[in-house]
């Protein structure tokens, strides 16, 4: 071979070119196909065509590598071999599977196609071959309708609810036998008559034959498979989950092993694991008499892969050991899909299998215990933003008692949602847009059913199992699913769906409980999660908590490696408890400003906002000092010694007014001040941009008496605090600064207050003053700012506004477009921009540590609680991260992961 690039990777009979580390190269499928061909499974021969095909594919017009050709002839004479018959030969010919198979799996995203090499000749070989006609034409019938879908573009057309391939096997059906039969009733001569319409669909919409030529076909499904990557849907799944479009998929050519011969054979789908609860059995399911498609597609609900027991006990058996060599081999829960032909077993698929929140916490535990991993992978193998959904809210147990179940189905995606029924996808959409809660209810789901999927709250279908595409997607997504609650009737074109004897309309309100498979009609009171219940609401005894004690198992395992810390965000005593209760060490933000909306403090501050002159705001800021200095004891109380870091009031005040005029009114005559004057205010402090306008350190800096006052509150505070005998951390946070002058300033009044406070209440405290960065000015000259800071902490939100001269709260325009085109990959507001607004932290941080090499830096935006975000602030060596109270546990999880993903080697590791 020598210089010639390979292009093509070979596997069967026991040996490979490949294994199961190449998946950026061969796709996860092609990898995980080689790396079974070699502990021995049985497994069809093939080849993979690598992604660097695709790669090029899309670099070069469309068109392929010169010595593709080649490798591609001598990889199907490689598979010829192997059971000696020969492609598009007229005695034996050799038929294959054309399969996609990209780096992480995308489920139903791309296309692939079985039975290639059959025509009019062949499927005649073919018969004469397996001494069964139906089961050739069945699979000729199968080709033509794949084919003609996938390769020839014969689609479902805006508006439409069903395949056309589907109506003409729907019309057949109708006019032989008067009725929706099953597919394996349809008899030889049906399936020849559902060929030659196949072939006439194709020429009538596309203008062209169905090609005979089994080489030509074989070149027109790999173009199919390459061109499937750049699907609308393959794209929008991509920007969920983040796959890079420069992946590009691999095709995996296969040869192919039947299913569909008769009752001594089927195709199934299982996981190792459950992997909706993560309990050890052995769980999936199966069709006789079926190729895979068939199982996936939904069309027919298969059955539990535990009857094939009964019914094929020694594949049973096999598929048993098969199961435990899997995880045994590959150290985590498998995925996989296997046929059995005239009661002989074939792997044809396995992967890393996707689970909920729940099932991953679970199965990590367990395989731990099992001595399979160890608790560090453990920890790896949670998604740390899927650990909310252990999190997440259940049906209240008395509000479900008391509720009616109009219909059961498999629990495929645990958890509790109601919300407005819609039977399409694009309707859930718009009415989520709307701000309607929805749930998706249809048959059975598809691919392009995806964006309805992610708008909904729920998805509920009235076909299909466990492994069908619904239940796939909800898995990956967390979104609470049921499949296939067959009592449901579901009628797409009147838009109802009749259960339990009652019609219900879209638009009605349903709930449905993913944990147990229950339908109820209306909208069910939830009820906290079982974590929740332990740990906040202190109503559940932690034994009593399986997922509890799971869950605290690997909060304390994570403990063992963090390097970051997990802060909250947190502006009551009620907040800071909840977060305490789920690890937090501190409060990383306590906005000040919240507490200034509540009750009667709002009508203070507004006659502070409303004074001119400086006695009159010290009067009204009097009045707010005790509210301020009630609510910090509160929270120092609960903090029992941990530390708060405290913003000074940020936004400009013309967010405390009232805008209309009748409150505007109401507001003059509680203040005893003229309407006109309280308007005339509000238009004066009106800004062209009050992001950029006046607020953060701006405002304490030209109105000292309102930092003034908010210090004194703290300091007060924490000496009533202290004197009882609790210790007191605060740390004063001047937000928005750009100059160190404007810290400057800003400090030395702190420290005068702090002086006055220490010598009247005759306490020492101990308090830090610091600053938010969160301009890029404050960055850019952080190593000034740090002499007078004793702390910086990121303010990423407005941070990320500064940085990229976008307003948060007008992106919504613009971001989504941008994501599409790739400008941006991750919403910026959500994740912190590494490249831009990360520079820029890491920066700081470096200057901020020549200046001060023991300064504390921390991030306290909305990223805090970001997975990603959490492990680039560990990269970059902040000491915490601060997020909201519930996100706690999620940013606890991935400051370990971090530090995991950057330990040092093991051996090192091991020492600690
Ligand atoms: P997906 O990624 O959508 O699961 P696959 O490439 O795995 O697509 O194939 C779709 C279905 O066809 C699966 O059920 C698979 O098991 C089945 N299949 C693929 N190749 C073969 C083959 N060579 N013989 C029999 N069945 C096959
Ligand atoms: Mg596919
Ligand atoms: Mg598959």
């Amino acid at each position: 071979m020598g210089k010639t690039k390979k292009y093509v990777y070979l596997f069967g009979n026991k040996k490979a070119d490949g294994n199961g580390a190449m998946k950026a190269l061969l796709g996860g499928k092609g990898a995980n196909l080689a790396e079974m061909t070699r502990i021995g499974l049985p497994v069809p021969p093939g080849f993979t065509i690598t992604t660097d095909v695709c790669t090029y594919y899309y670099q070069n017009k469309k068109s392929y590598p010169r010595e593709l050709d080649s490798q591609v002839k001598s990889g199907v004479e490689f598979i010829e071999k192997i059971p000696g018959k020969k492609f598009g030969d007229l005695e034996k010919p050799l038929l294959v599977s054309v399969r996609s198979g990209a780096r992480d799996s995308m489920p139903g995203m791309m296309d692939t196609i079985l039975n290639l090499g059959l025509n009019d000749q062949t499927v005649r070989a073919l018969t004469r071959l397996s001494n069964n006609e139906r089961f050739a034409w069945d699979c000729y019938r199968r080709f033509v309708q794949m084919y003609g879908d996938v390769v020839m573009g014969v689609q479902k057309r805006p508006g439409e609810d069903h395949e056309p391939f589907e109506t003409v096997i729907h019309d057949l059906k109708h006019e032989r036998y008067g009725a929706d039969i099953e597919d394996t009733g349809l008899k030889a001569d049906d399936l020849k008559e559902l060929v030659a319409r196949f072939k006439a669909l194709i020429k009538e919409r596309t203008g062209h034959e169905f090609p005979q030529d089994p080489w030509r076909q074989l070149w027109g499904a790999v173009g199919a498979v390459f061109g499937s990557w750049m699907n609308d849907r393959a794209i929008v799944y991509r920007r969920k989950y983040n796959i890079p479009s420069e992946w590009g998929t691999a095709v995996n050519v296969q040869a192919m092993v039947y299913g569909n011969t008769g009752d001594k054979s089927g195709s199934g789908v299982a996981f190792t694991r459950d992997p909706a609860t993560g309990e050890k059995v052995f769980y999936g399911e199966f069709l006789i008499n079926a190729q895979g498609e068939d199982v996936v597609a939904g069309v027919r609900t298969p059955e539990p892969v535990a009857q094939l027991k009964q019914q094929m006990p020694r594949a049973y058996a096999e598929l048993e050991e098969i199961r435990k060599t899997l995880e045994s081999h590959f150290k985590d829960v498998q995925d996989f899909e296997f046929t059995i032909e005239e009661g002989e077993v074939f792997m044809l698929q396995t992967r890393n299998g996707k689970r909920t929140g729940l099932a991953a916490v679970r199965i990590a535990i367990e395989m731990e215990k099992e001595k399979l991993i160890d608790w560090r992978t453990a920890i790896r193998r949670v998604p740390a933003d899927q650990l909310d959904q252990v999190l997440a809210p259940v049906f209240d147990r008395k509000a479900i008692k008391n509720a009616r179940c109009i219909a059961r189905g498999l629990p495929a995606g645990p958890g509790a949602a109601s919300g407005k029924m819609y039977l399409n996808a694009e309707r859930a959409v718009e009415a989520a847009a709307k701000g309607e809660k929805v749930l998706l209810v249809r048959n059975e789901t598809s691919p392009e059913d995806l964006r309805g999927m992610i708008a909904a709250e729920g998805i509920l279908t009235a076909k299909g199992g466990v492994s069908s595409h619904a239940a796939l997607v909800a898995r990956q997504m967390g979104k609470v699913c049921i499949c296939g609650a067959s009592v449901l009737q579901i009628d797409y074109a009147s838009r109802t769906v009749r259960a339990g004897g009652e019609t219900y309309k879209e638009g009605d309100s349903l709930s449905i409980n993913g944990t147990a498979g229950e339908v109820y009609p209306g909208d069910i009171q939830t009820a906290a999660s079982e974590v929740v219940q332990v740990l906040i609401e202190k109503s559940l005894p932690p034994k009593e908590s399986r997922t509890f004690q799971m869950f605290k198992k690997l909060m304390d395992w994570c403990a063992q490696v963090s390097e970051l810390e997990v802060r909250t965000n947190a502006d009551t005593p009620e907040q800071t408890a909840n977060a305490i209760a789920f690890g937090a060490t501190g409060i990383g933000l306590c906005r000040t400003e919240h507490m200034f909306f509540e009750g009667e403090r709002i009508v203070a501050m507004r006659e502070m906002i409303l004074a001119e002159k400086i006695e009159d705001r010290k009067k009204a800021l009097a009045k707010l000092l005790p509210y301020q200095k009630e609510d910090f004891a509160g929270i120092f109380q609960e903090l029992k010694g941990l530390p708060a870091t405290i913003r000074f009031l940020d936004p400009p005040l013309h967010e405390f007014l009232p805008h209309d005029h009748a409150a505007q009114n109401q507001l003059a005559q509680k203040l005893g001040v003229s309407v006109d004057k309280v308007s005339q205010r509000v238009r004066e402090l009106h800004e062209f941009n009050p992001m950029l306008g006046f607020r953060g350190c701006r405002l304490g800096l030209v109105y000292s008496e309102i930092s003034e006052m908010q210090a004194r509150a703290v300091f007060e505070a924490a000496a009533e605090v202290q004197k009882k005998g609790i210790k007191v951390k605060p740390e004063i946070m001047i937000p928005l600064v750009g100059f160190k002058r404007e810290l400057d300033l800003q400090v030395e009044l702190v420290h005068r207050v702090a002086q006055a406070v220490m010598k009247e209440k005759g306490v020492k405290l101990n308090y830090l003053v610091g600053t938010m960065i969160e301009v890029p000015r404050g960055a850019l000259t952080a190593d000034e700012i740090a002499q007078s800071a004793q702390f910086f902490s990121f303010g990423t939100n407005d941070l990320t506004q500064t940085c990229l001269g976008m307003s948060r709260d007008d992106s919504g325009s613009f971001i989504p477009a941008y994501q599409e085109l790739e400008i941006v990959k991750k919403n910026p507001f959500a994740s912190i921009d590494q490249s831009g607004v990360g520079k820029l932290m890491q920066m700081a941080c470096e200057l901020g540590r020549k200046t001060r090499p023991d300064i504390k830096l921390g991030i306290c935006g909305e990223h805090g609680g970001d997975p990603d975000s959490v492990k680039f602030c560990h990269k970059i060596g902040l000491t915490y991260v601060s997020c909201s109270p519930f996100r706690v546990p999620v940013a606890r999880l991935a400051a370990a992961q971090a530090a995991l993903e950057n330990a040092k080697p093991p051996a090192a590791q091991r020492r600690k």
